[in-house]
């Protein structure tokens, strides 16, 4: 009874949302809870987890707007005229589809009708919305005439979408947004944008040329875009709407609002967030875009000295037993943006005679907090990229532990 008392309340434990520390070089790691939140956003969330003014107006005492603050702030920074705030992105097409082009045609190019991952399907999400979906093109190449010739008196509007986590490269061609937004205007219909990720600033000198910012979509005539709040901006998971503001009134007005909108610690979130990027402190303060933007010869120093740590700190015996040493490798953006960028960094490879690779990646993910790493060439690597500077030391106690207990269990 003892034991299986033991093992339940082992897994419970488990199955707890805790804290990790991702060691894996994914910025974006989607099963680790995609972006961490920078202190602004914790700090904001704090406030907003008491009573908050969530939908009062302090200065009349009266009803205030819910997420007024965050969704002025949005829209402000995407240069649109307004914005609306819901629980992700997969609601924000749901809910834009459904309140703009129910029971009529969306017109899409084949090579846009994306699958993200974890079920979400554009041809699907359509289909729930009650809209019909008109593809046209081809799945490498759609041109503007495409677009054009499909559309007639059942059509409700053209949605672009975000090809996010692959690309097809050669001989391939899309319309730009200008292009797009014009043959829009030309029939009144409303041009939707499925950004996804959602880049407020221009990354291209980090290394990520192929994510368009929101306030470039919007300037080059879309009428509405979508896109995530804990992708490449940084935030808490969210989704942003932003756009004309008749038709953000329009979808406001959707009672299917309700169903998705954020709540109070989203919209605090946010806040924090979308500060940082109007203080033009958004690389410093967001640990998404610190990691995107942190140089190789630091991560390559802090590896070296969380090494050497180790070496001092663990005298003779570990030096024999233990084989930890920096090698060249890449981080990857996840989250299904910029797949095909590749960081350089510098990993910490591990290897003992004592545990083999699988099993020093589960003690790792064992340790308290887990530390999340992975196996390349059947050695375990950590790649400090997504490591919050002040937690290497936590990263270097894991091994130590790990290491010295295998010593202590292995020695005769
Ligand atoms: C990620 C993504 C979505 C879904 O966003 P969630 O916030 O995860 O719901 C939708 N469209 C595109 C293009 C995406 O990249």
């Amino acid at each position: 009874i003892a034991n299986a008392l033991a093992i339940q309340l082992n897994k419970i434990e488990a199955e707890k949302i805790k804290r990790v520390i991702n060691a894996t070089g994914v910025v974006i790691h989607t099963n680790l809870g995609r972006a961490p939140l920078s202190a602004r956003a914790v700090e904001r969330i704090l406030q907003a987890a008491a009573n908050c003014n969530l939908e009062y107006d302090l200065s009349t005492g009266k009803r205030g707007r819910r997420g007024a603050a965050a969704e002025k702030l949005v829209a402000e920074l995407c240069k649109a005229e307004d914005a609306l705030i819901v629980n992700n992105c997969a609601a924000a097409n749901l809910l834009v589809l459904s309140t703009l082009a129910g029971g009529r045609e969306v017109i899409v190019s084949r090579g846009e009708l994306v699958e993200i991952g974890g079920d979400f399907r554009i041809p699907d999400v359509l289909a729930q919305s009650g809209a019909k979906l008109r593809e046209v093109g081809t799945t490498n190449r759609t041109k503007i005439s495409d677009f054009e010739k499909a559309i007639g008196a059942e059509t409700a509007a053209i949605l672009r979408v975000h090809q996010s986590n692959f690309r097809i490269e050669g001989f391939s061609s899309l319309p730009s947004v200008s292009e797009t937004a014009r043959l829009a205007k030309k029939y009144g219909l409303p041009l939707l944008w499925d950004a996804g990720s959602g880049a407020l600033l221009d990354l291209a000198e980090y290394g990520i040329s192929d994510e368009p910012r929101i306030a470039e979509i919007i300037e080059g005539g879309a009428d509405i875009v979508t896109f995530s709040g804990d992708k490449l901006l940084g935030g808490p998971q969210a989704g942003l709407i932003v756009g004309k503001a008749d038709l953000i009134g329009k979808i406001r007005r959707n009672p299917l609002y309700r169903a998705v909108r954020a709540d109070k610690l989203t919209y605090a979130a946010l806040e924090g967030t979308l500060f940082s990027y109007q203080f033009e402190t958004a690389i410093e303060e967001i640990p998404a875009l610190r990691a995107i933007a942190l140089e190789p010869w630091e991560i390559d120093s802090r590896a070296e000295s969380l090494i050497k740590r180790l070496k001092d700190k663990s005298s003779e015996f570990l030096s024999h037993k233990i084989e930890i040493r920096t090698k060249k490798g890449a981080s990857a953006i996840g989250g299904g943006a910029a797949p095909t960028v590749r960081l350089e960094t510098t990993l910490i490879a591990i290897k003992t005679p004592e545990i083999n690779a699988d099993s020093l990646l589960s003690e790792l993910r064992k340790h308290d907090p887990p530390v999340i790493a992975r196996i390349e060439d059947d050695e375990v690597v950590l790649d400090l990229r997504t490591v919050n500077k002040e937690d290497d030391r936590l990263v270097e106690n894991a091994v130590f532990e790990i290491v010295s207990k295998a010593e202590v269990l292995t020695r005769p």
